[in-house]
């Protein structure tokens, strides 16, 4: 079977036997670990940040379930917002918001509403086949009318507190999607791109003088249709000079950069120029408000680039303080749609940025433009339909976080961040966050719960019935909440007119970040439940979502309930493709995960991410061939070691547990042990990094070391030394399937089932089992110490046997080794049978060495061919497909006298080791074969 096959296989007896409903319901109420999922865009295909994310939020629930805590999961999706918007946009054929109005908002919301899910059965069969264990098919949705009630209703109770205000504000603006967009969108998905751009370095004539301007900069042409100042630093130096005639102002510490031939004619300080006034470059309307003249703007205008005077349009945070600050004309010479309604009038109408080149060459025509050079730098994009953004002045709601940031600060301290170093990141996102712009001019998202009539009143509503209460009109139970219905909803005003509701809708994130509330529609109901529910114990994403999910969870936490609405929260990064570079399906530059699943096993998947620092929140370069490696080393081997569990084995019996007093038994107990002690720790801490480590090392000891070494006791006709080894093996088998369930639960269980029938495995699945507990007195540090240096004796005797070309399977008299620690007499065993020497002298020193003697004796020669011969027999056996329990007898002719010495002399060990009965010296026919340079021929025949 293929691991797909095994996976399937496993993942269906889980579904017959409501594993994971019963590993819920099994435990108790009153002791719970409090899980939130984050809820995904149904929008598109799983990738592998998604998968990661999947794993990372099961890895954690099933095992705090082993822990014996009751862990309720449930899926949830994020319906609502631009990415949804958009791609309704494409498929309806809208290029502009316009067309949507046209088309009717009613119709586009229905449309979004039938394709916001499209993708859920992909993402359902995803999560069943990494082996994600959540309630899947109740999921909330945050289109479901009580998800979006809830909304309402935090809506007016953090408006209500003081903390929601209505503003002017410059925000990044998408003239496409025609709404401003929140900082933390835009750098959430790294929507700053590198672009070439011209600038422009453009003369502004002095009002009254000859030939005289002042030197502004700009990176942005079309900007300057709206200038209305310049601003200086007062402190700064400036000096004015003669180029061919004409006068320029500009910073001291610039002017060489501009001009390479000048004549100095004045110097002066900033604050000489504030005042003086120049002709504008373009006629705007200034509705009666004085501008174009030098304003003091302070210690921000530096002169580290451009010409140290700074051109103020309203497109910029800075500008627009300024423009507030000393009241100057407010000129929005572009459309909310982004195109020119003010300005020259061949230009009206033209977008934004068509328009750079239109001024630059006007300008250059005027005599004005002193230089237009190629300029690289990054700029900000829509993360959704890739247009550049503008800074723009707009109307905006906004939740108050300079309001509340003592406090966002102080209840971030309760926060647990894995890795640590994130809670730095997290306090300075806190630390430079603006105000949280939460209002959005679009269409399918909850609609703001805000109606305003003409006389000035305003009211807020918090629930349905709230609404019903002051609707002019009767308003039903199951009213939808989105904007095309509820703007039909006016409400009476105490004037007597009719109040209408505000056309903007809320920002995605001010819904995803209310989900503790919404999902379970407090508080309409489940007020309780919300009690022993919050905060959460644990939440899992990767690192963009510190500046958005955790970070909006955080604000609405703390400004509903006082509180961060989460403990323990582990932060992963992000997956690269192979060469470091963004994994992007034009660039083709990854495989499909589903097909690395599919042929290398979800386990392997899992493993391999949880393994890596991505769980750290460090960004990996995810390697395909790493999966493969996982497979190898950690699921193929422990197929064999079940395998040979399987085949050895003993069914229907009681099982002691940890008490054999082998060494080799004591030693993988203690390894066993420490396993178990070292994951509880880790995983405790969550860090999987660690635990994976550890199971990768326990896994090699176990098969490479432990099972090869016991196998002759697994075969033993002794039944005590048999029943140890088979005991110690399913003991071992037993914990490891328990540490490995919450990371591979597919290969867990198979191992598992695999000892059913003894007093291990009692259990319908090793994921309705409990945590194991380690015993401190079964560890032995100093055994396993001793078993690192045995392991590397036999590493260095391998080495030297390499060196002096001796096969392994030639016996030597003697090691010599020299340690720094005592090794115990039981461990010279595995040293002499690994090396197939007869004897360990140990001598005391600093550094481990060792010194083989290899001198030959005919006795040893001959046991040397009798080994020989055993392995060749073996190959025959094989070749001739005999099973271990078919017996042949041998027939050997040699004219050599060291092969027959040495038939004679190990008789009996040749026939137990190859299950011969007997050993007859001709051979009539069979294979001619050389053993120690000597011809032999030997034959087999099956009893
Ligand atoms: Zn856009
Ligand atoms: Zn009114």
């Amino acid at each position: 079977m293929t691991r797909t096959e095994v996976e399937e296989k496993i993942t269906s007896y889980w579904k017959k036997n409501n594993i994971f409903e019963r590993s819920v319901e099994e435990r108790p109420r009153d002791k719970e670990y409090v899980f939130y999922d984050g809820p995904p865009f149904a929008t598109g295909l799983p990738h592998h940040g998604h998968i990661l994310s999947l794993v990372s939020k099961d890895l954690f629930p099933r095992y705090y379930t082993m822990k014996g805590y009751r862990v309720d999961r449930r899926w949830g999706w994020d319906c609502h917002g631009l990415p949804i918007e958009n791609i309704v946009e494409k498929s309806l054929n809208i290029n502009e918001k316009k067309q949507i109005e046209e088309m009717g908002v009613d119709k586009f919301n229905k449309a979004a509403k039938s394709k916001v899910l499209s993708f859920v059965d992909e993402w359902k069969k995803t999560v069943d086949r990494i082996g994600k264990w959540i309630e899947f098919d109740d999921s909330y949705k945050t289109m479901d009318q009580t998800y979006m009630e809830s909304i309402w209703y935090i809506f007016k109770t953090i408006y209500d507190k003081g903390y929601i205000y209505e503003g002017k504000k410059v925000l990044m603006y998408c003239p496409r999607c025609e709404t401003p967009l929140a900082n933390a969108e835009i750098q959430m998905d790294n929507s700053y791109k590198d672009v070439s751009e011209k600038t422009a370095t453009v003369g502004f004539k002095i009002r009254g003088s000859e030939d005289e301007y002042l030197l502004a900069w700009t990176t942005t042409p079309w900007t300057l249709i709206g200038n209305v100042a310049i601003a200086v630093n007062p402190k700064l130096d400036y000096v004015k000079v003669d180029v061919f005639g004409k006068k320029f102002v500009v910073a001291k510490d610039l002017v060489d950069k501009i001009f390479k031939d000048y004549k100095l004619i004045e110097e002066m300080k900033g604050k000489e120029i504030v005042g003086v006034e120049y002709v504008p470059l373009y006629e705007m309307d200034t509705k009666g408000k004085k501008g174009f003249y030098v304003i003091d703007g302070g210690n921000e205008v530096t002169s580290e680039d451009g010409t140290g005077l700074v051109h103020m349009a309203i497109y910029g945070e800075f500008d627009y303080a300024q423009i507030r600050k000393h009241d100057l004309p407010i000129i929005q010479h572009i459309g909310k749609d982004g195109k020119l309604i003010e300005g020259p009038k061949e230009w009206i109408g033209k977008w934004f940025k068509d328009i750079d080149g239109d001024v630059l060459e006007d300008l250059y025509n005027r005599g004005i433009l002193i230089e237009a050079k190629e300029c690289t730098h990054s700029y900000p994009f829509c993360y959704r339909c890739e247009t550049p953004l503008i800074y723009n002045a707009v109307d905006s709601w906004f939740v108050d976080i300079q309001k509340i940031k003592t406090k966002l600060k102080e209840k971030a301290k309760d926060i647990k961040w894995h890795p640590k170093d994130v809670e730095t990141r997290f306090n300075y996102i806190i630390d430079t966050a603006p105000d949280w712009s939460i209002s959005r001019n679009r269409f399918w998202a909850t609609a703001i719960p805000v109606w305003k009539c003409s006389c000035g009143e305003m009211k807020i509503i918090g629930s349905i019935k709230e609404l019903q209460e002051n609707a002019t009109t009767k308003v039903d139970d199951k009213i939808d909440l989105h904007k095309d219905v509820v703007d039909k909803v006016h409400l009476k005003c105490k004037c007597g007119k009719k109040m209408e509701r505000i056309p903007e809708v809320l920002d995605c994130w001010f819904e995803s970040g209310s989900m503790p509330y919404a999902s379970k529609h407090y508080p309409f109901e489940n007020e309780e439940w919300l009690k022993k529910h919050f905060p959460a114990d644990f939440i899992s994403e990767y690192i963009a979502q510190v500046r958005a999910w955790f970070y909006y969870m955080h604000v609405i936490g703390v400004l509903l309930l006082g509180k961060s609405p989460f403990v323990h929260s582990v932060v992963s990064g992000n997956i690269l493709a192979k060469d470091g570079s963004k994994m992007s399906k034009s660039k083709n530059n990854y495989t499909d995960p589903n097909k690395l699943i599919d042929e290398f096993g979800a386990d392997a998947f899992r493993f391999y991410l949880m393994s890596t620092p991505v769980m750290r929140a460090q960004d990996i370069n995810f390697l395909d061939d790493s999966v493969k490696e996982i497979n190898r080393k950690v699921l193929m081997i422990l197929e064999n070691v079940k395998r040979f569990y399987e085949l050895f084995g003993t069914k229907n019996i009681e099982l002691e547990n940890d008490s054999s007093k082998n060494i080799l038994d004591k030693w993988i107990i203690s390894k066993t042990h420490k396993l178990i002690k070292n994951s509880t720790e880790n995983l405790d801490d969550y860090n999987t990094v660690k635990v994976c480590s550890d199971v990768l090392e326990f896994v090699d000891l176990l098969s490479t070391w432990y099972v090869r070494r016991s196998r002759d006791r697994f075969k033993s006709t002794n039944k005590k030394e048999k029943k140890e080894a088979i005991e110690t093996l399913a003991f071992a088998l037993d914990k490891l399937s328990k540490v490995l369930a919450p990371i591979t639960p597919f290969i867990s269980e198979e191992i598992y089932q695999s000892l059913k029938g003894t007093n291990f495995a009692k259990k319908n699945s090793v994921h309705l089992e409990e945590w194991p507990r380690f015993d401190k007195k079964k560890i032995d540090d100093s055994l396993e110490e001793e078993m690192v240096t045995v392991r590397e004796i036999v590493s260095k005797g391998l080495d030297e046997r390499i060196q002096v070309k001796i096969p392994v399977k030639q016996p030597l008299a003697k090691i010599t080794i020299t340690a720094n620690k005592e090794i115990r007499d039981e461990l010279k065993e595995p040293i002499m049978d690994e090396l197939n020497i007869k004897k360990v002298e140990l001598k005391k020193g600093s550094e481990l060495s060792v010194k083989l003697d290899i001198k030959m004796t005919p006795e040893l020669e001959q046991e040397g061919a009798a080994r020989e011969i055993m392995r060749k027999v073996n190959d025959m056996r094989k070749k001739a497909k005999l099973t271990i329990q078919d017996r042949i007898e041998i027939f050997i002719q040699t004219d050599s006298e060291l092969i027959s010495n040495s038939v004679k002399k190990f008789k009996e060990e040749i026939m137990k080791s190859v299950q011969a009965d007997s050993i007859t010296e001709k051979a009539n026919n069979g294979n001619e074969l050389i053993i120690k340079e000597q011809k032999v021929k030997i034959e087999i025949k099956k009893k």
